[in-house]
């Protein structure tokens, strides 16, 4: 059985030491809260959660002939105490009851809870990006009526987009809304894969659907949000009748099975309009923006929990001897620890993870400064930083999430594919991150498409300047300069890529569409470079500070120049792949791609 220990070390460092969160002066930033809460919080995860997570998975969800769900056993007392601990309310809203702390500790409980359980965390998870839509865009009465409850987790929210017919392409949308008369709209269609459509952790479910009013425009212009409860709520707050909203059935799914994924139908359903008429597509990309930063976090979640269990059992497993020698002659093999091939994949997975951790932490200290900076430049430019990184993290976060499941279940050879062992389940939980909430190939094309031309490409220009800024610092740090000097050549390839994006997509666009995937994963590589540029400088001035832990900043170092040598040189692949542009990739017929 797999275990899961929050790293809640390296949380503490990159929130205190790293990003020096105290000094902004944001509520619960002083060290001794992003302490506690760390603590807390990564006990709650492997204490409560963690062993929940392979029962949930064998017994998964089970749907009832009434349309009824229930989670697996457990589930509900863990959401309960999940609820007690104040773990729902921790970066929400002080005025809806929630207790307004950084989202920077947001994002690391997040973390957390998807390490120890992803189909558990997908529950509260959802919920605060259905919050986020309704205090950006819903009315003061829906606030009022629902944000309090959805924060306490009293209420659980969703988000219902996809219909059989309309996925990624979301202008074919076909579920209607009809005007009662009344302020209200009676919702029919479809909704397919609805994570936590219907299930028994509580007594309502508020969900947030798109739909089509009569005689609006064709495509996304024509999109409207509805908030549609499956308890309809009095004037008082008091539940009354069950609205016309049920589970249709459930989806059998390769992971994340203890989170019910739904077939959802209105039949008529009583909804009420979030913001303006067919303009729900942005009201609805404020909860999808919320949920790709959620979901690039899940990403890594998996590969951390994943590369905990292949570090216990490289250390245990004895197979074969190292190359220069036996590492413990009085043992008839040495650990699988010794061998090179074993520890890049483990290194690999290292350096991803912490970069990545950074990274994410990073961009929830953006929020913070985008939202309360004092500074209007600071403001400004967070804000870009966030767009510009979010498809980011989402994409290239997810792929390299899964890439180090598979990678840590190799190092448990065939013991890896047994599913007693639990690796399975990381490698399974992990492949969905790449595909829901937008697939990654769609990330690519809205930072390519969309976040690099925005405001005359000012937010890729401010991640240039970053990075040449902190190589240039760290160049005088002679245990930095190598990697420096690496990620300043990686983030010369990204220059040359977007000027090739210039120059070559505007003319043909399938330049840009071909282009897109590996331009996405170079910026994933440079602004992990960026994190690791940073946490080497913090851990060579702790070195030499003298401070304790110094196994733990040697660490970094270490880890920090793995990265340059190892990951930075594949943004020179990556650029000459995306300059080789689209002929070769749209050259063959649709007839021809395959001859039996
Ligand atoms: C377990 C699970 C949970 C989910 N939860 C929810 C939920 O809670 N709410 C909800 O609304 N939806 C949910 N979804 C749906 C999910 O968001 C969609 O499956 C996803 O957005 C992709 O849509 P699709 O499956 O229709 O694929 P398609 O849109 O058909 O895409 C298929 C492939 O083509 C590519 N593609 C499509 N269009 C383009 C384009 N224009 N340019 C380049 N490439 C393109 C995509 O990248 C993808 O690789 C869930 C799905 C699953 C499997």
């Amino acid at each position: 059985m797999p275990s899961y220990k929050a790293p809640t070390r390296d949380v503490r460092f990159i929130v205190n030491e790293v990003l020096g969160l105290e000094s902004h002066g944001f509520a619960g930033g002083s060290a001794d809260i992003v302490d506690v809460v760390i603590e807390e919080a990564g006990r709650f995860a492997s204490e409560v959660l963690a062993p929940l997570n392979a029962p949930g998975d064998a017994a998964g969800c089970t749907r009832g002939a009434d349309g009824s769900v229930t989670t697996p056993a457990g589930f509900r007392e863990a959401h309960a105490r999940f609820r007690e601990a104040g773990w729902a309310t921790l970066s929400a809203p002080e005025a809806f009851g929630g207790q307004g702390l950084s989202d920077v500790l947001g994002f690391a409980v997040e973390e957390f809870m998807s390490s120890a359980n992803q189909a558990f965390a997908m529950y509260p998870g959802l919920t605060n990006g259905a919050v986020a839509a309704l205090l950006a865009k819903g009315s003061v009465e829906l606030q009022r009526k629902y944000v309090p409850r959805m924060v306490s987790n009293e209420w659980l929210g969703t988000m219902n987009l996809t219909e059989p017919q309309c996925g990624t392409d979301l202008g074919l949308i076909r579920t209607r809304a009809e005007p009662r008369g009344d302020g209200s709209w009676a919702i029919t269609g479809t909704k397919i894969f609805i994570s936590a459509g219907e299930h028994d952790l509580t007594d309502n479910i508020i969900h947030l659907v798109l739909a089509r009013t009569p005689d609006a425009p064709e495509g996304t212009k024509g999109i409207s949000l509805f908030v549609v409860p499956k308890v309809l709520v009095d004037d008082d707050g008091a539940l009354g009748a069950r609205n016309a909203v049920s589970c249709g059935a459930l989806e059998h799914k390769m992971g994340i099975h203890a989170n019910a994924t739904c077939v959802m139908n209105y039949d008529g359903a009583t909804g009420w309009m979030v913001g303006e008429e067919n303009k729900g597509l942005a009201a609805m990309f404020i909860m999808m923006n919320a949920a790709r930063l959620g979901v690039g976090i899940q990403g890594l979640s998996q590969a951390e929990v994943a590369f905990q269990n292949a570090l216990a059992y490289a250390r245990e497993r004895r197979q074969g001897r190292a190359l220069t020698g036996a590492a413990e002659p009085a043992e008839k093999a040495d650990p699988l620890l010794v061998h090179p091939d074993v520890r890049r994949m483990l290194m690999d997975a290292k350096a991803f993870i912490e970069g990545m951790r950074a990274l994410y932490l990073w961009v929830g200290l953006q929020g913070e400064l985008s939202d309360k900076s004092a500074d209007e430049t600071a403001r400004q430019q967070a804000d870009d930083l966030i767009g510009l990184l979010t498809p980011v993290i989402k994409g290239y976060g997810t792929d390299k999430g899964f890439e180090t499941a598979v990678a840590m279940q190799q190092v448990w050879g065939g013991h890896g594919y047994i599913v007693e062992n639990g690796m399975d389940q990381f490698v399974r939980d992990a492949r969905i991150a790449m595909i829901y909430e937008g697939a990654n190939g769609v990330q690519a094309m809205d930072l390519v498409g969309r976040k690099l031309a925005l405001n005359g490409g000012r937010a890729i220009q401010a991640l240039f300047a970053l990075v040449d800024a902190e190589c240039a610092a760290a160049k005088a740090e002679p245990r930095l300069a190598d990697l420096a000097g690496r990620v300043e050549k990686a983030n010369g390839e990204l220059k040359a890529a977007t000027l090739w994006f210039v120059q070559n997509g505007l003319a043909n666009p399938n330049n840009a569409g071909a282009g897109a995937y590996p331009y996405m994963h170079i910026v994933g590589i440079v602004a992990l470079g960026l994190m690791w540029l940073r946490m080497g400088g913090v851990a060579a001035r702790a070195l030499d500070a003298g401070a304790g832990d110094a196994a733990f900043y040697e660490a970094k170092l270490v880890t920090a120049r793995y990265f340059g040598e190892r990951f930075t040189p594949d943004a020179g692949a990556l650029r000459r792949k995306l300059e080789a542009g689209s002929e070769a990739v749209m050259a063959l017929p649709a007839e021809s791609f395959w001859f039996g």
